[in-house]
């Protein structure tokens, strides 16, 4: 099945004097258990096209599609519940918005909690989800003194708590240095193969775009390149 489509999406930011056109027509299909990353020069959309999938509002015209839902037809229970439990969006230094003095295990239990609220199904235990990262020997140790990539797996952890179909995750390995960010990127890539979870990765970074099997280039607010990993993207 189809994970997240677009067609003709277009987004534009009504500012004081001007209009932003961030999104200009763009056409994209991500199949359910797909890994992709989407590239493009800052300023491209790409955040923009990420917060759109994610559900944190609606397109000004177009059509986006996630699961089942018609985003642009959604009510607001409907978004609501798509945020909770079927997309997980990882923003840029998500890192830092956990809570620095208690566990990965305490972070994990309170979107648990926060999830199961919405609905009680198909929840993870944090146990199971601090494994699946890697971090189930740091599961009770303080925030403060976990490294930077274990902060980046924390993080993970808690946006998978919900069991998300789709995770959405803004340039999560850019504040990383190299032995990190591989770490971040392998456990991306079990979490996808071991739960099926489609993720969408945004990323500035060559070397981590070519690890990944399918890369799109965004440009101006449109899909301007896409192919398998090396094959046909750009470097910014
Ligand atoms: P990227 O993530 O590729 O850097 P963005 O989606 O953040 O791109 O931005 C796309 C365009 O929309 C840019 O021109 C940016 O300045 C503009 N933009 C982004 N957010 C806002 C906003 N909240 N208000 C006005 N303009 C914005
Ligand atoms: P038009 O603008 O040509 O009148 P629409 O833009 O409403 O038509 O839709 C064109 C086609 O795209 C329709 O067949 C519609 O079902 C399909 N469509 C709508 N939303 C999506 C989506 N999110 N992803 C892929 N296809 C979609």
């Amino acid at each position: 099945g189809t994970a997240v489509s677009t067609r003709r999406l277009v987004h534009i930011y009504r500012t004081e004097g001007h209009d932003v056109a961030a999104l200009a027509g763009v056409d994209l299909s991500v199949a359910a258990g797909e890994f992709i990353g989407l590239l493009g020069p800052s300023g491209s959309g790409k955040s923009t096209l990420l917060s759109l999938m994610g559900g944190l509002f609606r397109p000004s015209a177009g059509h986006i599609r996630v699961g089942e839902l018609e985003l642009s037809a959604a009510t607001a229970r409907e978004l609501d519940r798509l945020r909770a439990r079927t997309v997980s969006l990882m923003l840029q230094g998500s890192q830092r918005n956990l809570l620095p003095y208690c566990s990965p295990r305490e972070n994990v239990g309170f979107a648990q909690a926060a999830a199961r609220r919405v609905d009680p199904s198909g929840v993870r235990d944090p146990d199971e989800v601090l494994a699946s990262v890697g971090l189930a020997s740091r599961a009770d140790t303080d925030l403060r003194s976990l490294s930077p990539g274990e902060l980046q797996l924390a993080a993970l952890a808690v946006a998978l708590a919900p069991s998300p179909g789709v995770l959405l995750a803004d340039e999560p390995t850019g504040e990383l240095d190299h032995r990190a960010r591989d770490r971040v990127l392998e456990t991306l890539g079990e979490i996808n193969a071991h739960w099926g979870t489609t993720i969408v990765l945004v990323t500035h970074d060559a070397e981590v775009a070519t690890s990944l099997p399918r890369t799109v280039t965004i440009r101006d607010g449109r899909i301007g390149g896409e192919g398998r990993s090396g094959e046909e993207y750009s470097v910014v």
